[in-house]
């Protein structure tokens, strides 16, 4: 499949009186694996939720390929999510919470079966397929997560902080199956979280957010030596 590129125009969102994006400005290249780096409350979810197309709809643009999704509903949009807590259907088996979407998508039965193997091979998972979810690891049940959503083949990925529930040594692990998996699939993705070391390790390009505004945009690299103002300096060298 072709890679994709997000555009982002001007994008503003507000909770009654509390802004939350107050005009982010902004493209993600095709191939990319992008981090949004921010505090608690900075905005992050708020963003992925709004290119995924759930919550009140924001004002300004959001562009998939030069193609306007704002009014799409979110099954239409070519995007996959994978959130924090990894919300899997716990009375179904693992086969099942990976064919799910699948089966949404009104794919034909025949299509499915193979599709669901491909995606529990990808992330090592085959063997379990029968399993329950309950049966499983933190780290399994993440990859299951993982599974479900490239099982869909969107075009984008997004990750809202996938590996925070999960134990330090095994975060560190999960993070270089995420990127191994991001690279065999060469998937725009776009990766929440409010650890600036898993940012810098897995990101092409990040973005530090703070109070719904960009404060500085580009490579680990460039913001560690030229931070633009003393909260990026701060928050990359005191968070974690
Ligand atoms: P982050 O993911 O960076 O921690 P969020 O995007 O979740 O931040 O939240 C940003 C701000 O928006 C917070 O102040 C939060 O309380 C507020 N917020 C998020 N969702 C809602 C909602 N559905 N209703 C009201 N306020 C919300
Ligand atoms: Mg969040």
């Amino acid at each position: 499949m072709k890679k994709a590129g997000i555009r982002i125009e001007d994008l503003h969102l507000s909770f009654g009186d509390t802004t939350v994006l107050a005009g982010i400005d902004m493209e993600i290249y095709p191939g990319e694996f992008f981090a949004f780096l921010g505090p608690s409350g900075s905005g992050k979810s708020t963003l992925l939720r709004a290119i995924a197309g759930f919550g009140p709809r924001p004002k300004g643009r959001i562009l998939i390929d030069g193609k306007d999704i704002a009014d799409l509903p979110p099954w239409k949009r070519n995007v996959g999510m994978v959130f924090q807590s990894y919300a899997l259907w716990p009375h179904m088996t693992v086969r099942q919470n990976v064919a799910f979407g699948l089966e949404e998508r009104r794919m034909p039965r025949a299509q499915i079966g193979p599709k669901v193997e491909a995606a529990l091979d990808l992330v090592g998972l085959l063997h379990l397929a029968e399993r329950m979810p309950s049966q499983l690891s933190g780290g399994q049940q993440q990859r299951v997560a993982l599974a479900r959503t490239v099982a869909i083949e969107p075009q984008v990925l997004l990750l809202d902080e996938p590996l925070s529930n999960l134990d330090a040594a095994l975060r560190v692990q999960m993070r270089r199956e995420l990127l191994s998996l991001q690279r065999k699939l060469g998937l725009t993705t776009i990766f929440v979280t409010h650890d600036q070391e898993e940012a810098n390790t897995t990101s092409d390009r990040m973005a530090v957010l703070d109070g719904g505004v960009i404060q500085q945009i580009g490579t680990p690299q460039e913001l560690y030596d030229t931070p633009v103002n003393g909260f990026v300096a701060g928050f990359l060298g005191t968070a974690n």
